[in-house]
């Protein structure tokens, strides 16, 4: 679960979260939907550790997250702009973060000390149960025969699956995805909410989920946050959303007719 207790956000002295209170259940699909500048993404970089809160608590189950770094926060993170690396081929930008947390365990950073020739030199091999592990998310995401493409070789749609995979690999206990689906044509949007979903429910794993298209949070969504200037406005199940929308602002953010 992740539960978060009175976050505060303030940048210079503008606060953009004011006391948000979220508990997300084990295996849930929240999203987290609002209208530009509304502080979702920033709600999420204080999850994952890229921003320290102002004031308020973070927990991952029973582990306090504050003061902890983004690489010991066991979060994925899925972004809108993919955030791959581009001059890496498929397969080595999902091994990558599994191939640093390897050479960290092992002390052979420690060994070779600053030698970056020969920690590249190291990075490049890999062992074969990094290799399968690696093979085996691409043929679930179906990127088996893209593994050896560059990603920037990629369509929109494809490079998602391979940051997806990028996260997945490292088997987070929070996935976090931050409008993941907003760089992608219409079609394919629609194509990856089902596919989005499908590993969701496959993995059980919980994942918070930022959007600013009502229809994407309803449709995916076992419950949605609806945020405004930096404050939930009301958490529920899309039925709740629609059937008992607490404000006009709701009625009309989540209505059809958007
Ligand atoms: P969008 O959908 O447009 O990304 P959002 O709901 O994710 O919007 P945030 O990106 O969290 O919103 O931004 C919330 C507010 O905080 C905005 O007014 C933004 O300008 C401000 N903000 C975000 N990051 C910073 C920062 N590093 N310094 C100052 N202000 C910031």
């Amino acid at each position: 679960s992740v539960v978060v207790e009175q976050l505060t956000k303030d940048f210079s002295g503008v606060t953009v979260l004011q006391n948000i209170n979220l508990n997300i259940q084990e295996g849930e699909f929240f999203a987290l939907l609002g209208p530009s500048g509304c502080g979702k993404t920033t709600t999420m970089r204080c999850i994952a550790g890229f921003e320290k809160p102002t004031k308020g608590v973070i927990k991952i189950g029973d582990k306090n997250l504050n003061g902890l770094a983004p690489n010991e926060r066991n979060c994925g993170m899925v972004f809108q702009s993919y955030a791959l690396f581009p001059h890496m081929n498929v397969f080595d930008n999902v091994a990558y973060s599994l191939n640093i947390k390897r050479l960290k365990e092992s002390n052979i950073f420690r060994k070779i000390g600053v030698y970056t020739r020969m920690i590249n030199s190291k990075l490049a091999k890999y062992p074969k149960d990094i290799e399968k592990k690696v093979m085996d998310i691409l043929e679930y995401v179906e990127l088996t025969d893209h593994a050896k493409k560059l990603t920037s070789a990629l369509s929109g749609g494809q490079q998602q699956r391979v940051a997806l995979a990028r996260a997945l690999v490292m088997e987070p206990e929070v996935l976090l995805m931050d409008e993941p689906l907003s760089n992608l044509d219409q079609k394919l949007r629609h194509t990856m909410r089902n596919t989005i979903r499908q590993i969701q429910q496959d993995l059980k794993i919980t994942t918070i989920f930022v959007t600013h298209d009502q229809e994407e949070a309803m449709s995916m969504a076992d419950r949605v946050a609806v945020m405004k200037d930096g404050e939930i406005l009301q958490i529920g199940t899309p039925t709740d959303l629609y059937s008992n929308p607490k404000s006009p602002f709701i009625a009309d953010f989540v209505g059809t007719s958007n």
